[in-house]
């Protein structure tokens, strides 16, 4: 098997997944040497997502911390308010491409779903969406934007009903329809070709940023920092700078209620070596070698696995993981709502927090970019109910 990043990625579904993964491959493979695909795909994100996003620089917090310049790549400007937009327009344009007319996707707290249910709708394109049933009861907001957008949303009532459960289910799915229906993965993860699929619709983030902050600072920043789910904001900006060796490079996972307890979802700090959703990568175990249920207050960041490529840039020392708890990542989301003026996702704010730890030990000349991968008016009940506790 070609494991892709070193020993991890690879294959590990049943033999007519892989038939499935190979027509997905091919047609990736030629779509991203056929200029008209990337014209198309360039065509969306400027005129539908509203590319390229800003960097902006955050005066107010940078001066609070007396450090590093801190910089932010504003994502959260993107129609539907995060980055998964970049990898499903992507996606649904290879879909066509190929002839398939229906898309199903997994969703966790529903943002994938949204984002392709948007862009299903925008290409005419049949969608439905599998979302576990406590999930689709936690996050009815999404429901109802996946059905007015003119999905169908399913509930998957097996496992767990949340996202990891959900995902099995659509691949199970996507088998049965394999003929007209192509299956569009929301993060950097699953089995290959996905995590290279997402990688080079997600990579954007990195391009852009790295031309204006070169452009607006004349230097390479010192380090840039990400929060990582399944990792696919966090590739998206790290691709285009691994290769430059000054860049540090930082992902941050959700650490919950703590790395002492069990309500954590650290899976790179806390993760071992084993096989979730076809892929071979670090995973959250229990006591019994299972996959453990993780925790974040960040619905997005809620995933027991991680993308390949993150656990084997761990173990080439190119990038550092750490983590951050929900006490500190609600910390930073007010901190940047009330000084800067800008509501960040929950998710984000967990690179902020870093980000804000890390500014007060470099020089004021060194710049710190941090990739803000949505906004936040999502969370703003789930922050209100934290804060009353
Ligand atoms: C979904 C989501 C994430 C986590 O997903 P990744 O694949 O790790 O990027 C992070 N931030 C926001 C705003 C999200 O919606």
């Amino acid at each position: 098997m070609n494991y892709e990043f070193g020993k991890f990625g690879g294959q590990f579904v049943p033999p007519p997944v892989i038939e499935a993964l190979n027509e997905v491959e091919r047609a990736f493979n030629e779509a991203i040497e056929d200029p008209i695909f990337d014209v198309e795909y360039r065509y969306y994100l400027k005129n539908f997502v509203g590319r390229p996003s800003p960097i902006y620089y955050c005066e107010n917090l940078t001066k609070k911390y007396g450090g590093a310049k801190i910089y932010l790549k504003r994502e959260d400007l993107n129609h539907t308010g995060a980055h998964k937009i970049n990898n499903t327009i992507g996606q649904i344009l290879l879909a066509k491409r190929m002839g398939k007319t229906k898309v199903i996707a997994e969703t966790g707290a529903g943002q994938h779903g949204v984002a392709t249910a948007t862009a299903a709708a925008m290409f005419g394109m049949e969608c439905e969406i599998f979302q576990g049933a406590i999930d689709m009861e936690r996050q009815k907001l999404n429901v109802f934007r996946m059905e007015m957008l003119g999905a169908k949303v399913t509930g998957v009532e097996q496992g767990t009903k949340t996202l990891a459960d959900a995902v099995d289910y659509a691949i199970g799915k996507w088998v049965e329809r394999i003929e007209d229906t192509f299956y569009l993965l929301g993060s950097a993860v699953g089995p290959h070709p996905y995590p290279t699929m997402v990688k080079y619709f997600q990579k954007v983030i990195g391009e852009e940023a790295r031309e204006q902050i070169l452009k607006e600072e004349g230097i390479l920043p010192d380090t840039i920092i990400a929060c990582v789910g399944g990792g696919s904001n966090a590739i998206g900006l790290f691709t285009e700078f691994i290769n430059d060796k000054g860049v540090k490079i930082v992902g941050v996972e959700a650490a919950g209620k703590g790395l002492d307890t069990k309500e954590h979802a650290a899976t790179m700090t806390l993760g071992k070596e084993g096989v979730i959703h076809g892929m071979n990568t670090k995973v959250v175990l229990d006591d019994d070698g299972n996959i453990s249920p993780v925790y974040s207050i960040s619905a997005g960041l809620d995933y027991p696995g991680v993308g390949p490529e993150h656990a084997f840039l761990e173990s080439i020392d190119r990038v550092q993981y750490t983590s951050a708890t929900d006490k500190e990542a609600v910390a930073a989301f007010l901190e940047l709502s009330r000084e800067e003026g800008i509501i960040p996702a929950i998710e984000s704010s967990h690179a902020l927090a870093y980000a804000v730890k890390l500014a007060p030990t470099l020089a004021k000349n060194k710049i710190i970019l941090v990739n803000l991968s949505g906004r936040g008016d999502k969370d703003v009940e789930a922050i209100e109910e934290y804060l009353d506790m």
